[in-house]
């Protein structure tokens, strides 16, 4: 398929997967009708690469469905120019689309194989601003700590607290949380305390 044919997939995508079911940031659907989630899905995928559903991208994993991906980017209401910590790289789509609506990302992915090659999807693409780390991502990154947004992209048995402490005073944190039934939690980190609100039931693979 040509990058033209792939280019209005992505528009349609856009406009029926992602805006009809209620996203309205600006940046994020610029961001979901821009990334060419195409070249982070296998070659041999690529014909589905923007469908309405998430894809085996190898190892045992998953690339996220589209509009889970732009649900929670805007879930954690990015102005631009914030400091990201993404924890489950995958397939690496969802750092290209927090690379384009944030300052900076910080991405941590346990296994070696898939971390390489979205660094490799990335890198190609000219994201220069995503700085890649592979490893167990549930203590987070204490090193580049306090961050003003936080997304998890695999299911945590229950809130991951060392996360919750590495989030700046105002910052937001987008988690599933459960072992078979999950929900997706908002955190945010206020001056005096934290705020964890349910948001949607949702099914991710989860934290090794
Ligand atoms: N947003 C990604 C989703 C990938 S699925 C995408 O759209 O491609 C979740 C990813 O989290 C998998 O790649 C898995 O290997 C990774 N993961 C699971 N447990 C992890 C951990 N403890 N630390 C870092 N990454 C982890």
């Amino acid at each position: 398929m040509r990058e033209t044919a792939f280019a209005e997939e992505r528009r349609l995508m856009t406009e029926s997967q992602i805006r009809a079911r209620g996203v309205r940031d600006p940046a994020v659907l610029a961001a979901m009708a821009k990334v060419p989630r195409h070249m982070f899905v296998p070659e041999g995928l690529r014909h589905q690469a923007y469908a309405d559903e998430p894809l085996p991208i190898g190892e045992g994993q998953t690339i996220s469905q589209p509009y889970i991906v732009a649900y929670m980017t805007e879930a954690l209401a990015l102005k631009g120019g914030e400091r990201v910590l993404e924890v489950g790289t995958g397939s690496g789509y969802q750092t290209a689309v927090l690379a384009e609506v944030a300052g900076t990302v910080f991405t941590i992915e346990i296994v070696e194989k898939l971390a390489l090659r979205a660094r490799a999807a990335l890198d190609a693409l000219g994201y220069s601003n995503v700085h890649y780390r592979i490893g167990d991502g549930a203590a987070g990154w204490a090193d580049e700590a306090p961050f003003d947004a936080i997304t998890v992209t695999a299911a945590a048995g229950r809130m991951p607290e060392k996360l919750e402490a590495q989030l700046a005073v105002g910052g937001r944190m987008i988690v599933p949380v459960g072992t078979d039934a999950q929900e997706l939690v908002l955190v945010r980190r206020g001056k005096t305390g934290i705020r964890r609100d349910s948001l949607l039931a949702v099914r991710f693979v989860p934290l090794v």
